[in-house]
């Protein structure tokens, strides 16, 4: 048999509350959001993304974000041995607002190219370096945790290929910065296996695999594929969002993240351990799907509601 070096375990860090339900046009009322939030932890996801502190006029569907965290203070999550609850937070104002929720564990966003970052969060590439150079400041300053999320690495919806050596420099100025992570993101879906390791191969010289996490969307059915290519590679940190979830409003287009059901069936049944259990996590997903009224894009949680009967809830 072919020796095929893969990784014993994976990390999935799970943002289907946050890059999920914010891209999707339904806002969840603060109940229905706090059981999907609990399920997916019950399901054994370690790394959840519950919220996002941003301007509640353009993003309503995160303006519950503040109490999502004091309630799952209180429900002791936020607490629980080897649990980190993230937010996102792309500005200074949010930091005062994540350590108003005491929030231990933010990430920044910013993009590959100067087109979708402008559009997307109304500065250049280097104009938002400045702005999360002192949010990870402060944050670390403050004992916070910090990653960051590069979009469009491998393609833009404006500005078309993305040239892999720009990708790897911001990669190591962010870090350089004092982040943690940096989750390299195929918003729009463009990127084939082969792409995803010619970067990966550009990012290793510089750049520890645990530095780097994959983030792919299933646009043009790649985000799997893309995600064995990665973990192939060496990388050990996939996101992704229950159910499928989520797009990208500034991405005209595009679907979903890769759904963490089709992850870990694949990774699991390959041997693969990801510490998730996959009928619990089918159970919290069935709670956004039910509340969205969509058919999920997770195609292993499509065959697992065929055969279970609908929840009351
Ligand atoms: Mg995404």
């Amino acid at each position: 048999m072919m020796n095929w070096p893969l990784p014993s375990t994976v990390r999935l860090f799970e943002v289907g509350p946050r890059d999920g339900l914010q891209n999707e046009k339904v806002p969840l009322s603060l109940e229905s959001k706090l059981a999907y939030i609990e399920g997916l932890l019950a399901s054994g996801l370690k790394d959840v993304e519950v919220g996002a502190f941003v301007r509640e006029d353009k993003i309503p569907q995160m303006a519950s974000s503040l109490q999502i965290f004091k309630e799952l203070e209180k429900r002791g999550w936020s607490k629980k041995r080897g649990v980190t609850l993230w937010a996102l937070c792309p500005n200074e104002r949010g930091l005062d607002r994540a350590l108003e929720a005491d929030c231990r564990a933010i990430a920044v966003f910013t993009g590959a190219t100067d087109t979708f970052t402008q559009k997307n969060i109304g500065m250049n590439v280097k104009e938002s370096l400045q702005v999360f150079e002192r949010v990870t400041e402060r944050a670390r300053k403050n004992k916070i945790r910090v990653r960051a999320y590069v979009s469009v690495c491998w393609g833009c919806p404006y500005e078309g290929k993305v040239k892999p050596a720009s990708v790897v420099k911001l990669a190591r100025k962010l870090l350089d910065m004092g982040v943690e992570q940096v989750s390299l993101g195929d918003t729009i879906g463009v990127a084939n296996p082969r792409e995803v390791v010619d970067l990966l191969l550009r990012v290793k010289p510089e750049i520890t695999r645990d530095q780097i996490a994959g983030h792919f969307h299933d646009t043009r059915g790649t985000a799997l594929p893309n995600c064995l290519a990665a973990v192939g590679f060496g990388v050990r940190t996939l996101d992704s969002a229950s159910g499928g979830l989520g797009g990208c409003n500034y991405a005209p287009g595009a679907s979903g993240n890769v759904a963490t059901e089709d992850l870990v069936y694949m990774l699991e049944g390959m041997g693969i351990r990801t510490g998730v259990k996959l009928d619990k996590l089918c159970e919290a997903s069935r709670i956004a799907i039910q509340s969205l009224g969509r058919i999920p894009a997770s195609k292993y949680l499509q065959a697992w509601l065929a055969k279970n009967i609908p929840s009351v809830a």
